[in-house]
């Protein structure tokens, strides 16, 4: 068990790199990902708050037992605020058909191309 947490503290913080550099993306699609990019942040604080507790954990050579609540509190937590913390979808929320991966990280509404096709500039401009 003492390796788990090892492993956890080397590698929870590749994950939190991993992202923030996802949440650095969507800065692109600012408009569209305000609520995407707020669920990344969450993310990556929920990452951090494990890598912490673990590091925690470790520093002070607490019993290995309690990586299991240490892992726990931030799920519970994600899974209370799951509308906030993860509202990525697989499908789209009009017809169902698989969304394409750019669909799902970047925009807030949920759905395909085909239902929510790209605006038109307004006439006259
Ligand atoms: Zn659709």
């Amino acid at each position: 068990m003492h390796q788990a947490a090892l492993f956890l503290q080397k590698y929870l913080f590749y994950l939190l790199l991993g992202v923030l550099a996802l949440n650095l993306f969507q800065r692109r699609y600012q408009k569209l990902s305000e609520r995407k990019r707020f669920a990344t942040l969450y993310l990556a604080m929920l990452v951090l708050s494990w890598m912490i507790l673990v590091i925690v954990q470790l520093h002070f050579g607490w019993p290995d037992w309690l990586l299991v609540p240490f892992t726990l509190a931030p799920v519970a937590v994600g899974a209370v605020f799951h509308r906030h913390v993860f509202p990525f979808r697989l499908r789209c929320a009009r017809c169902g058909r698989a969304l394409e991966g750019k669909r799902i990280l970047y925009y807030d509404s949920n759905v395909c191309e085909r239902c929510d096709p790209p605006q038109a500039p307004p006439p006259g401009l």
